[in-house]
Order: C-alpha cells, then sequence, then structure tokens
C-alpha cells in the first residue's frame, strides 16, 4: 500500500458515505433505512482504520527516511575513518587523529573518540584552562566529553615516527 492507494481508499469510502446520505434522504421503508444508518456507521469505522494506516504509513515513511540518511552517514563516515587513528594524546586523554600518510588541507585536530565510533565526526576545542592554568581542557561541542592536557600540548598531525611508537609506552607527561 502506498499513499496514492490510501487516498483512493478514503475517497471511495467518501462516496459511498455520500451514496448512503442520498439513499437516506429517499423516501424509504424503515427496514432500509435502519439498514443504511449501519451502512454508515461502517462506513465511519472503516474511515478511521483507514486514518490509523495513514498515520503509520506516514510515520514509516519518516523513519525510514531517516535511516536513509543514517545510512549515508554511515557510508561517509566509513571513509573517514580510513583517515584518523586512535591515539593518546597525553596520558590517558585519547583522540582520534589524521593519520600521516593521509593527503589532507584540513587543519591538524582531535576528533572525540566517542562520537567518532558512533558515527560523528565532531572536532574537540580548547574549551578552558584548569588545574591553576596548567592544563587546557578541550572539548566536543556535541556529546560534551572532553580531555584535559597540558596548555603548551599542540594539536598537530601525527608524524610517522609517533606512529611506530606504541603508544602505551608513552610515559608521564612529555611537554613539546
Ligand atoms: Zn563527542
Amino acid at each position: 500500500m502506498d499513499g496514492t492507494s490510501i487516498f483512493g481508499a478514503m475517497q471511495a469510502l467518501q462516496f459511498g458515505a455520500q451514496t448512503v446520505n442520498g439513499l437516506l434522504a429517499l423516501k424509504v421503508s424503515s427496514e432500509v433505512q435502519t439498514k443504511a444508518i449501519e451502512l454508515n456507521s461502517q462506513i465511519i469505522a472503516a474511515q478511521g482504520h483507514i486514518m490509523a494506516i495513514q498515520s503509520d504509513y506516514a510515520a514509516t515513511i519518516e523513519e525510514v527516511k531517516l535511516l536513509k540518511e543514517e545510512i549515508a552517514r554511515m557510508k561517509s563516515i566509513g571513509g573517514e575513518r580510513e583517515k584518523y587513528i586512535l591515539h593518546q594524546v597525553e596520558r590517558g586523554a585519547f583522540a582520534y587523529i589524521l593519520k600521516p600518510s593521509v593527503d589532507s588541507s584540513e587543519p591538524a585536530h582531535w576528533l572525540c573518540v566517542q562520537c567518532f565510533d558512533n558515527g560523528h565526526k565532531k572536532i574537540l576545542s580548547a574549551n578552558k584552562r584548569v588545574t591553576g592554568g596548567r592544563e587546557v581542557e578541550h572539548q566536543c561541542p556535541h556529546c560534551k566529553n572532553s580531555i584535559t592536557v597540558h596548555h603548551r600540548r599542540r594539536i598537530q598531525r601525527l608524524t610517522e615516527d609517533e606512529l611506530k611508537i606504541q603508544i602505551d609506552n608513552i610515559e608521564g607527561r612529555r611537554v613539546d
């Protein structure tokens, strides 16, 4: 069933109701009148059912539209995922960062781990100084998750050397 056939069914019922009303306007026996009134209430019930189907149909159309958008987004992020690698910016502070091999004119940036894992590309932005100015909190504009790094930690592309280093081996806080 599509929108056109729902509309067609509603129209047919509308004509049916008009016919019944026409019948009731005629001089007919009370028996016919009773039957016509019964038929009328059945038509009204059928119209109610069609309206419910119509609203379900509209909801389904909306759902399909959202799913299509979601698939398109996941496809586009799928390509993006190849360009990034999970990186420990500082101890306990993780972000997705562009791989050195990626040819990109985009300025260096850190992506929110949680959002990227959920298919959203959200860039962390320096939010505020914390720990008496010693550290800076970088926050995700979407989920509000944040990482805290030394205030002199620069946002830069990962180098080939860094890529080779086992990130887990970084000890303490290296300040560039
Ligand atoms: Zn986020």
